[in-house]
């Protein structure tokens, strides 16, 4: 049989591991950001029911544009945005993939601030661009001065922002995003795809002045729609083009659009745990204070806290429980999705059974 080791694999891609969190059959699943409340079953039907009425025509090719689903998403998002200002893939992992792969590439960099999303080297490394990092202040913020420094430094074609950040859960005020898109003529993607669980504002507030502004969200979190695969980004239509360069023809399915469109004509609907879902991690991290954990201030819906002297035997100790979360972030932290009610109680407790814990 052959094995990897004999192909031919790019010489940067030797060595390298799938990315992915693990995929465990547990009873409590806090570990990779989902919304915990599933569609409801009207929901579900009309989303099955816009799938057998897409079949009859699944010998064609799908939109290629997908121009309803990207009228829908720019009304979802307002701010006088059109179709043509709208970009949609296969979750925002590839609306990244196609800004990197059409403004990055050999010779380029791509900028961002760490600790930070762990997909993004994942995404310079598949289309060959330099990916440059600037750790964040000690709390994890990220000001006007540090990413415009940062710039000069490294000249990047693109400056990744995230906000609220993963893991941190740190969110970038409006004030800031607005002096760094002032000082700088760079690109700047700022990946919202937690904004809808912050209370700050939105980046898209400043498309209409600034047009290197890209604003990236996804369905997965807010919308509970991870399994569907939706992303998009807002900015100027040029953008949106460059995008349209790279993708693979048909790169989204009929089914995707379809379902996407369900659920966005279900927004008021889809979008009502959201403030529950930020409100339990807002308490988690409350109860997590009184018992003296380190606790990172979250606008998304989930919260990292620490010190565990040794993160490895809490989480597996966590796992032992039925119970996943993330090992991710600077040393000694985890990573807490918010889940129910009930999950969080049972998290809690396990957290409270454990001992000792803390440095
Ligand atoms: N950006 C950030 C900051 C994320 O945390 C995630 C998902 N974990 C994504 C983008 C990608 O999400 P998706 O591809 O599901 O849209």
């Amino acid at each position: 049989m052959i094995r990897l080791s004999d192909l031919p694999l790019r010489e940067d891609l030797i060595g390298q591991e799938p990315y992915g969190a693990p995929q465990l059959d547990v009873p409590v699943v806090l570990n990779v950001n989902e919304n915990p409340y599933p569609p409801s079953p009207a929901i579900r039907h009309e989303m099955a029911a816009a799938v057998v009425s897409l079949a009859g025509g699944l010998n064609r090719y799908p939109d290629r544009e997908a121009t309803a689903l990207r009228s829908d998403l720019a009304h979802y998002l307002g701010h006088g945005l059109t179709a043509a200002d709208i970009w949609v893939a296969n979750g925002s992992n590839e609306v990244m993939s196609h800004l990197l792969t059409a403004f990055g590439g050999p010779g380029r960099k791509v900028l961002t601030f760490t600790p930070t999303y762990s997909m993004y080297p994942e995404y310079a490394r598949n289309t060959c661009t330099g990916y440059v990092t600037v750790p964040r202040r000690a709390d994890y913020t990220v000001d006007t001065e540090l990413v415009l420094r940062a710039i000069a430094e490294h000249d990047p074609t693109l400056v990744l922002i995230t906000t609220p950040n993963n893991p941190t859960g740190t969110a970038v005020d409006l004030d800031t995003i607005e002096a760094i898109a002032q000082g700088t003529d760079k690109l700047i993607v700022v990946d919202e795809a937690y904004q809808e669980f912050s209370s700050r504002p939105s980046a898209l507030e400043l498309l209409d002045r600034y047009p290197r502004l890209i604003v990236s969200r996804t369905m997965s979190k807010a919308f509970a729609l991870a399994g569907g695969r939706i992303g998009y980004l807002a900015a100027a239509p040029a953008i949106v083009d460059a995008c349209r360069i790279v993708r693979l023809p048909y790169h989204l399915s009929a089914q995707t659009q379809a379902i996407a469109r369900v659920a966005l004509a279900h927004s008021d609907e889809l979008l009502a745990q959201v403030r529950a879902l930020a409100g339990e991690a807002r308490a988690f991290e409350a109860w997590a204070r009184g018992r003296r954990y380190d606790v990172v201030d979250s606008e998304a819906n989930f919260s990292l806290i620490g010190r565990f002297p040794d993160r490895h035997m809490v989480w597996q100790d966590l796992l032992d429980r039925g119970i996943l979360i993330r090992e991710t972030g600077p040393a000694g932290y985890l990573r807490v999705s918010a889940g129910t009610p009930h999950e969080m109680a049972i998290l809690r407790s396990a957290l409270d059974e454990l001992s000792p814990k803390l440095e």
